[in-house]
């Protein structure tokens, strides 16, 4: 799998016109308080100008990034470059969800030079987006992906959500046709999970939604990546296809590579390759500090960090160094096991998994123990 070298810069945008049933990032309605986040988020830039000598990619997510006007985004990019060196074919993403979108945006975010769309879909149901509060109706959806894909960015990527609650398979399976029938460049098939502090977490504790059971949520998973794996995508990451290798997120690809990255904005992470930081979750407290005033910080091990390499490579293609996964399990026989009940395979010197490898990698990982 081939993967950026370069460190990646993250601006986490905190506005969202809704908040989703479903979501727990940090995000605020959208506001008065634009100019003074984008000042904060200026001044934070400035502070880690020396973050990196040349960055391979730049990534606008949140909250919802296309609540920005062209304007405020063209200041935000522009500032970046002229503190940050980029390389030339830097992959510029940004998040978008469909009620944003518009031939005129598209073509002003291209001119702004993004190369890359990430569109919130979800689903091409209007009964599951109801369900989980999107602002957008399936017809607009479709209308969305339609204007990226003519937009002339050959980088669409769009995100479904599955074992949405009452989603039957068939009505996953239609979702799937409906991604597959436009062709996107990339596809991300995330679980629907209920996470504390969200509205759809109460609906359920409440009795008042309900999930599909454990066996069909597996086997949802397993139609994705059958599906869209026979529709020639590649299955590269536990959520995530593309149409090839040119086309995987090589933004996302850093973290699960384990490389540096430097994140900006409240909530946003940042690692240098031994210490991990994060910025306080309150959009308040960010303008008045400009992300001087941290969530957190830890130092990492060496043992610590090749345990997340193990634990981040678990899920993806390229897998683990063997020799690195031997000295981390119990009994290198563990290994033959693993392969026997069809999780993991040796390639290449490498332990990746497979198919049920990355349904089962939360499993696989429990194997795998810190050195003493
Ligand atoms: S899912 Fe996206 S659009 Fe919805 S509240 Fe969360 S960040 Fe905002």
């Amino acid at each position: 799998m081939k993967t950026d070298d370069l460190p990646g810069l993250y601006i986490h945008v905190p506005f969202c016109r809704e908040k989703c049933r479903y979501c727990d990032f940090f995000s605020v309605p959208v506001s008065g308080q634009l100019e003074q986040w984008k000042e904060a988020l200026l001044r934070e830039a400035g502070q880690h100008h020396d973050f990196a000598p040349q960055f391979g990619s730049l990534y606008l997510g949140g909250g919802t990034p296309s609540t920005l006007p062209l304007d405020a985004l063209g200041e935000i990019t522009g500032c970046m470059r002229e503190l940050y060196e980029f390389r030339e074919d830097a992959e510029v993403t940004i998040e978008i969800n469909p009620e944003d979108v518009s031939g005129d945006y598209i073509d002003g975010l291209i001119d702004l030079g993004f190369n890359r769309l990430s569109l919130g879909v979800q689903s091409f149901r209007d009964e599951d987006l109801l369900l989980l509060g999107r602002g957008h109706d399936a017809a607009r959806a479709e209308n969305a992906l339609e204007i990226c894909l003519e937009s002339g960015i050959d980088n669409v990527s769009i995100d479904l959500i599955y074992a949405i609650c009452y989603q039957s398979p068939k009505n996953w399976q239609y979702n799937l046709g409906r991604a597959l029938s436009f062709q996107p460049q990339h596809i991300s098939c995330y679980e629907l999970t209920f996470k504390e502090n969200t509205e759809l977490y109460e609906m359920y504790r409440n009795g008042e939604v309900l999930s599909p059971p454990e066996e069909t949520q597996r086997d949802m998973f397993i139609d994705a990546s059958r599906t869209l794996t026979e529709n020639g995508y590649w299955h590269y990451e536990v959520s995530s296809y593309s149409l090839g290798e040119k086309r995987m997120s090589r933004h996302n690809s850093i973290y699960w590579k384990h490389f540096p990255y430097l994140g900006l904005g409240p909530s946003a992470h940042s690692f240098d390759g031994r210490m991990r930081w994060w910025n306080c979750s309150c959009l308040d407290e960010y303008i008045n500090s400009a992300g001087a005033e941290k969530g957190g910080l830890e130092e990492l091990s060496f043992g610590a960090l090749e345990m997340e390499e193990i634990f981040l490579g678990l899920r993806t293609a390229e897998g683990i160094d063997l020799e690195l996964a031997k000295r981390y399990l119990s009994d290198e026989k563990l290994i033959e096991v693993l392969i026997g009940y069809g999780l993991l395979n040796i390639e290449k010197g490498r332990l990746v998994p497979t198919r049920k490898g990355y349904l089962f990698s939360d499993y696989v990982a429990t194997f795998f123990r810190p050195q003493a």
